[in-house]
């Protein structure tokens, strides 16, 4: 089952104590759309500059990433700096520059239109709504994610959206600033109010949390020796987990705590090192090894 993505593709400058780049392909929706294509075929919807490289449109081309929906348009594209502090958990944004996504209208292919499984990666949530209006029928999974810039700009268009979608995916700091609720659990059900049925909480090195009306599912992180570069962490998370329920084309209980797992494995992989590299080097096997390796890290007897 092929998967619709909109969101960011981008250039970012990145710095962590382990080093810096200044300019490296980055964005949500290609996050997403490479961890996604491991797992199934991808339809890509976002808007580029006239600085994007043919190096760079490859990197979808030679995966299963169908790039018709990605718009071409005159100026720059969307640009994004962050350092991370020595700890690796706290980021600092020290630039956003939305450039081509400013003037941005989503007009989906028409094979992207009966997609199944949609994700609206982290944009501006009337961009997000607007993609999801052109989907004919009922998506089998609608899920989107967001960040305290749109929360904190953009509340009410970001209320209309969420009444949309079925499950909401987003960071722990989040979820909090969302619900205005410090507790968890708490904040779930009052998010449940806003319209979506299920939350997936990342939360970085501590790993993740689903909530829905059957309960709660919780993982740990995979414990890495050496992380370095935690950017795109919960992009490539959301990849393999809707990517695997595409695959598997299911959403029921099981399905979703696998999802939790190969979401958990695509995150780890991606903040071995810088921007996309690791992920642009993986191999399948190393993926199915790692959950694997789940499994064993989290079984117990009682
Ligand atoms: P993550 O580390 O998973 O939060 O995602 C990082 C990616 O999100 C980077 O590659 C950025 O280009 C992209 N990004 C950062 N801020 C925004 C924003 N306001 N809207 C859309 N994408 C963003």
């Amino acid at each position: 089952m092929s998967l619709l993505v909109v969101g960011s593709v981008a250039y970012d400058a990145l710095e962590s104590p382990y080093g810096k780049v200044e300019r490296t392909l980055g964005g949500a929706a290609t996050y997403f759309a490479v961890a996604a294509s491991f797992f199934t075929s991808v339809n890509l919807v976002a808007v580029v500059g006239e600085d994007f490289t043919a190096q760079d449109e490859a990197v979808f081309r030679r995966r299963r990433v169908d790039i018709e929906g990605l718009e071409r348009a005159a100026g720059k594209c969307f640009f994004w700096a962050g350092r991370y502090t020595e700890n690796l958990n706290d980021r600092v944004t020290l630039a956003t520059e939305l450039n081509v996504f400013a003037e941005f209208k989503p007009k989906l292919p028409p094979q992207y239109r009966t997609s199944k499984y949609v994700f609206l990666a982290n944009i501006a949530p009337d961009l997000q709504c607007d993609v999801l209006h052109q989907v004919q029928g009922k998506p089998k999974i609608a899920a989107m994610d967001t960040m305290n810039y749109w929360i904190e700009r953009t509340n009410s268009e970001l209320r209309e959206t969420l009444k949309h979608v079925d499950l909401l995916m987003i960071n722990d700091a989040e979820t909090r600033q969302l619900s205005n609720e410090h507790n968890l659990l708490r904040a779930a059900r009052h998010i449940f109010t806003m319209g979506p049925s299920t939350l997936v909480v990342k939360r970085g090195e501590y790993g993740a949390m689903l909530v829905d009306q059957s309960g709660v599912f919780c993982l740990p992180a995979f414990p890495l020796d050496e992380p370095h570069d935690p950017t795109g962490a919960g992009d490539s998370f959301a990849g393999g987990f809707m990517g695997y329920l595409a695959r598997v084309g299911s959403r029921n209980d099981a399905a979703l705590r696998r999802a939790m797992v190969y979401g958990s494995v695509l995150g780890s992989f991606a903040v071995e090192r810088f921007g996309l590299d690791r992920l642009l080097h993986l191999k399948k096997a190393e993926i199915h090894a790692r959950a694997r390796h789940f499994a064993k890290l989290t079984q117990f007897k009682l």
